[in-house]
């Protein structure tokens, strides 16, 4: 039986879960698209056609108005594309109206630039009581990145060592300066402290300081930045055998000046500045000055390439496996006008839902992160959605591995 879906949020992100749920009737069988700017939900709904869209105005910071939207519309799960402050008080509402709940990245509170799972973990026994489920960090990374580490630990070793996730964005978009996804979150992300785990322990190094070239299929060598990302949190939970779990992500020489001239002049700080009598959030500002991410499809060229390298045993013997894709932004602006972060993003969260709608093994009351399910069904569903994956075996992996 085909399911009722709210999605929330109309940006980036939100125009490619919509466009990709619109794809698959039989499942999702009536949508609405959620977001605090109406006019951007009705130009998506307009995109796809047919009626086959409702859309609606809300603030997701207010539980009320989210509990009466879902009363209203009655779905059957809630796919969270918003923004990480609004995870809590949209959680809050599907508590309240026994809803199912999936997002793609974890909360952060406005005024910290600090995100962890301790929140949202912290809605276990009341999703449980409550008969409902959340799945929590359903985009690529993380999401994919989640899986492809539960696939490898399935199907490829009796036990997982070091972990590195590698994101590259070999894609040129024309543009001096622009987020690929929202910029407020993004530079967020970049801006605070690295982080890695390491034999039980967090090491906390300065943001950016760790970097080297990485080598991507098809794109080649790129210097890649060690980050803290929250995946990491629960992986190294859900995996406890994994010694050492790091994160590296490509940027540009053109993209780090850029970052660095906003961060020394004070543009990047999220602590109200006063100008003319007006409280201003620097971020906030630039934000608005910047390419919107969703815009940046209609020339973007080249391809991201994401994976997963990892090191461990099977059968005695030690062994390597990297699991990988790539995906194109041309393509992903042809399919459904989008470039290929939002792409790659929207597709895993279209594909939690449809799992969690429809196989019972995905359906569990709880709060859980992607690697805690069966990764197969995923993986077969990421062949056949738009983010084929490929792998390699026992091959030699560029890093320090101890
Ligand atoms: P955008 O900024 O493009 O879109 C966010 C949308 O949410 C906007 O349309 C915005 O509305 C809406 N929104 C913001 N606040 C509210 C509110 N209070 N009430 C209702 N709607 C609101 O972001 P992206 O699409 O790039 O990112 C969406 C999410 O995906 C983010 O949480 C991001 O962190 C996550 N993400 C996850 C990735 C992964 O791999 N796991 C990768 C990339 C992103 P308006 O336009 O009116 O401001």
């Amino acid at each position: 039986m085909s399911k009722r879906v709210l999605i929330i949020g109309a940006g980036g992100v939100g125009n490619v879960v919509v466009k990709k749920c619109a794809m698959l009737p039989e499942i999702f069988g009536t949508i609405m698209l959620a977001s605090r700017t109406l006019s951007k939900c009705d130009k998506i709904a307009d995109e796809i056609g047919g009626n086959r869209v409702q859309t609606a105005q809300v603030d997701a910071d207010n539980v009320p108005e989210l509990v009466a939207l879902i009363k209203g519309f009655k779905p059957d799960l809630v796919v969270n594309v918003a923004l990480p402050y609004q995870d809590l008080p949209i959680m809050d509402a599907c508590l309240e109206t026994g809803v199912h709940y999936l997002d793609t990245a974890n909360y952060e509170p406005k005024d910290v630039a600090k995100f962890e799972y301790s929140w949202q973990w912290a809605y276990q026994e009341r999703f449980r009581e409550k008969g409902i489920m959340a799945l929590l960090g359903c985009g690529f990374d993380p999401g994919v990145t989640g899986v492809f580490t539960a696939y490898a630990n399935k199907h490829h070793f009796d036990e997982m060592h070091y972990l590195d996730i590698v994101d590259c964005n070999a894609g040129d978009h024309g543009k001096a300066f622009a987020t690929n996804f929202n910029p407020e979150i993004n530079i967020r992300e970049i801006t605070q402290k690295g982080k890695y785990y390491e034999n039980g322990q967090w090491i906390e190094v300065d943001a950016l300081s760790i970097h080297k070239p990485i080598e991507y299929p098809h794109v080649g060598p790129r210097e890649s930045y060690l980050l803290y990302h929250e995946e990491l949190e629960s992986l190294v939970k859900n995996f406890p055998s994994l010694r050492r779990a790091r994160f590296w992500m490509t940027f540009g020489q053109q993209y780090i000046t850029h970052l660095n001239v906003l961060q020394n002049v004070g543009m990047t700080r999220i602590d109200p500045v006063m100008y003319k009598g007006i409280a201003v959030i620097p971020l906030e500002f630039l934000k608005a000055v910047l390419p919107e991410p969703s815009t940046l499809g209609e020339n973007y060229t080249g391809q991201t390439s994401i994976g997963c390298q990892i090191k461990g045993v099977k059968n005695g013997t030690d062994r390597t496996y990297f699991v990988y894709n790539n995906c194109h932004h041309a393509e992903c602006f042809r399919e459904v006008g989008a470039q290929g972060v939002a792409y790659t993003t929207g597709v895993p969260a279209m594909i939690g839902a449809a799992l969690m709608l429809t196989n019972p093994e995905w359906m569990h009351p709880g709060v859980y992160n992607v690697e805690e399910l069966n990764p197969d069904p995923f993986m077969d569903m990421l062949n056949k959605h738009g983010l084929p994956w490929h792998e390699q075996f026992d091959i030699e992996l560029p890093h320090d591995y101890k």
